[in-house]
C-alpha cells in the first residue's frame, strides 16, 4: 500500500481505457482519471476532439481509438491499439451504452439487437479481451461496468436497456467471481438519472423530467462530475477489496 491513505486514490503510472469517451459520463470518466494521474485512451465511434481539449487543459495525456462497438470484430484492433499506445492497459471502463424507448409490445429485433450488442456483448467480450492479457502477465487489471438504475428496477418502455443493465450488474458479479483470484476487480457503478444525451428526451418531456426530479432525494439530476469520486475509487488502490459490487451514485434514487 502507498505511504498516506490520499496516495491509494492516485492513479499515477496507470493506463485507463474508457468506452464512449466523446460525450456525456464517458467524457467526465475521463477527465477524472486524467486528473487522477492516468494515461487515458479513449474509444467512440467519433471524434473526442472536446474530451481530448479538456484533458489537455489540465496537462493530461489522452490518446483517442475510433471504433464502431456494435461489432465485436472491432476487440482485437482496439486491444492491439492501447497495447501500442501505452504497454498495457490497466483500467477497463465499459461505459458506452444506447437505450432505445419503445412500447415493450412495438419492439423490434433490430431494436433490441442494437442495445444488447453494445450494452451487453460487447461488454462481456471486453472484459474477456482485457482480462486474458492480465491473467497472462499475472499483474491484475481493473474493470468498471457502467450499469443503470435499470440494474435493480424495471423502468417504463425500455425493456430492452433494462435487459441489458440488469446483465452488467450479473456479469459484474460473475467475472469477480472467476477473476478476483487474479488481482482483477470487477466492479459496477449505476448511475441515477444524469443529465446527458442519455437522457436529453426524457428531460424533453416535461411531465416525465417533473415525475423523475421529484422522486430524487438529492433535488436534482446528476451530472458526469457526479461519478468521478465512485470511477476513481473503484480504479484505484483504495478499493482493492472490493469485488462484484455495484456502486449507485444516485442522488439517493435507489433509497426511496
Ligand atoms: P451518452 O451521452 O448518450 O453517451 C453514450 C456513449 O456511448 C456515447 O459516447 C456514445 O457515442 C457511445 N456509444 C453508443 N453506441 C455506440 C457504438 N455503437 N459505438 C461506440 N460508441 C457508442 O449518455 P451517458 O449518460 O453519458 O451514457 C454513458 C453510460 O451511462 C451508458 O452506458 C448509459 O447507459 C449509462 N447510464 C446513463 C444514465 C443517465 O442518466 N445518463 C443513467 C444510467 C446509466 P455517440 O456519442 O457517438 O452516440
Amino acid at each position: 500500500m502507498a505511504g498516506n491513505y490520499l496516495d491509494m486514490f492516485s492513479l499515477e503510472g496507470k493506463t485507463a481505457l474508457i468506452t464512449g469517451a466523446n460525450t456525456g459520463l464517458g467524457q467526465g470518466i475521463c477527465l477524472a482519471y486524467a486528473q487522477a494521474g492516468a494515461n487515458v485512451i479513449g474509444v467512440a465511434r467519433r471524434s473526442c476532439q472536446e474530451t481530448a481539449e479538456k484533458i489537455a487543459a489540465v496537462s493530461g495525456s489522452f490518446t483517442e481509438i475510433l471504433a464502431d462497438l456494435s461489432d465485436l470484430s472491432v476487440i482485437s484492433r482496439i486491444v492491439a491499439e492501447a497495447n501500442a499506445v501505452c504497454g498495457r492497459v490497466d483500467i477497463l471502463v465499459n461505459n458506452a451504452g444506447l437505450i432505445k424507448r419503445c412500447d415493450a409490445v412495438d419492439v423490434t429485433v433490430e431494436e433490441w439487437d442494437s442495445v444488447i450488442d453494445v450494452n451487453q456483448r460487447m461488454v462481456f467480450f471486453l472484459c474477456q479481451a482485457f482480462a486474458k492479457g492480465w491473467i497472462q502477465d499475472k499483474k491484475g487489471g481493473r474493470i468498471i461496468n457502467i450499469a443503470s438504475m435499470l440494474s435493480f428496477q424495471g423502468g417504463i418502455r425500455v425493456p430492452s436497456y433494462t435487459a441489458s443493465k440488469s446483465a452488467v450488474m450479473g456479469l459484474t458479479k460473475a467475472l469477480a467471481n472467476e477473476w478476483s483470484q487474479h488481482n482483477i476487480n470487477v466492479n459496477a457503478i449505476a448511475p441515477g438519472y444524469m443529465a446527458t444525451n442519455n437522457t436529453a428526451n426524457l428531460r424533453s418531456d416535461e411531465q416525465r423530467g417533473d415525475e423523475i426530479l421529484s422522486r430524487i432525494p438529492a433535488g436534482r439530476w446528476g451530472t458526469p462530475e457526479d461519478i468521478a469520486g465512485a470511477a476513481i475509487f473503484l480504479a484505484s488502490e483504495a478499493s482493492s477489496y472490493v469485488n462484484g459490487f455495484t456502486l449507485a451514485v444516485d442522488g439517493g434514487w435507489l433509497a426511496r
